[in-house]
């Protein structure tokens, strides 16, 4: 299991999705419900949600020390 960095939540790596990008309505082309990721600084990290994503990539230094 990998943990989100941002609230501590145990992420299960293959339900996770990688966010591909959106479609031109600015949707998600995949659905991030069981968690999502993003390849960072040579890892990937894993989120429960968009929104912890979110967070991460708005200040990726806080979570990351
Ligand atoms: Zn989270």
């Amino acid at each position: 299991m990998a943990k989100d960095p941002v609230c501590g939540n145990e992420i299960d790596e293959e339900q996770a999705r990688a966010q591909t990008s959106q479609t031109a309505h600015g949707a998600s082309e995949v659905d991030p419900a069981q968690g999502t990721r993003i390849f960072h600084d040579g890892q990937w990290i894993y989120f429960c949600g968009l929104d912890c994503r979110t967070k991460f990539l708005a200040s990726p230094a806080t979570y990351l020390s």
